[in-house]
């Protein structure tokens, strides 16, 4: 499995931390989670073209990571030379259909009809298989019905990720003994945000799920005191790998 952390940062612009999107190719095949403004632009560069994507995973509709879904959809049914005939299969929570239905009202009916076959499947805790990777999902404690994916391979590897969340027992649980734990951590603890995890925080879910590594990502500027407070709490709770994500940083396991 290779992951890419296609953006690391929020919905703040930011020169070096882009809205949030999750890259995971497993013998190739590409499964995109979450796609934040400029995600199809980040996947070319980690050299997947849009048109590869067949699955596309979302943990909840905020606009930093869902704001190139419309412009992908676009994309796919007007490319010059381009004829989709495969489906596209989109996951998100309870209510995507309906943010899909609102989507349309807004840029026109094409968002759920584009001329290729166009497959929704809504989540809340559900375990299925996608290609050869199982997917697993929990409820996290964001928005309404915001939910983090789990994906375990053939060859017994696991990768997690939480999207946005605050404290929860359902991403200890959904981390259980994984590979590589994505986590969000968006504030330091005298500003903490509810919905949001601080660095103590993460290290504690790191602990208590007994990940091997932990990603740190979706970063608000400015993140130089954030990234302080990290690496001085998190060793004193994890004592796994811990990783301060980039954009573009490259995991392979
Ligand atoms: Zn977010
Ligand atoms: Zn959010």
């Amino acid at each position: 499995m290779e992951i890419t952390i296609l953006g690391s940062g929020c919905g703040i612009p930011s020169l070096s931390h882009s809205a949030p999107g999750v890259l995971i190719r497993y013998h190739g095949a590409p499964f995109l989670i979450d796609s934040g403004c400029g995600t199809l632009v980040r996947l070319l560069k980690a050299g997947i073209h849009y048109t590869a994507l067949n699955d596309i995973f979302y943990t909840h509709t905020h606009s930093d990571h869902s704001g190139d879904l419309a412009p992908l959809i676009q994309a796919l049914r007007t490319t010059p030379g381009y004829q989709r005939t495969s489906p596209l299969r989109l996951y998100g929570p309870e209510s995507f259909a309906d943010f899909l239905r609102c989507l349309s009202q807004a840029y026109g009916a094409w968002i759920t009809d584009p001329g290729f076959p166009f497959i929704i499947r809504e989540l809340k805790q559900d375990l299925f298989k996608v290609g050869e990777l199982q997917v697993s999902t929990r409820a996290m404690l964001h928005s309404n019905d915001a939910i983090g994916y789990r994906f375990d391979s053939p060859d017994g590897r696991a990768v997690v990720y939480s999207g946005d969340t605050d404290y929860s027992s359902e991403i200890i649980e959904l981390a259980q003994s994984c590979d590589v734990l994505i986590l969000e951590c968006s504030f330091g603890e005298t500003d903490k945000i509810s919905g949001h995890l601080t660095p103590r925080e993460a290290a504690e879910i790191a602990y208590q799920s007994n990940c091997q590594k932990l990603v740190l990502t979706h970063f608000y500027p400015p993140q130089d005191k954030l990234f302080l407070e990290i690496r001085s709490v998190i060793p004193q709770i994890y004592l796994g790998e811990l990783i301060i994500a980039h954009d573009g940083l490259r995991i392979f396991l």
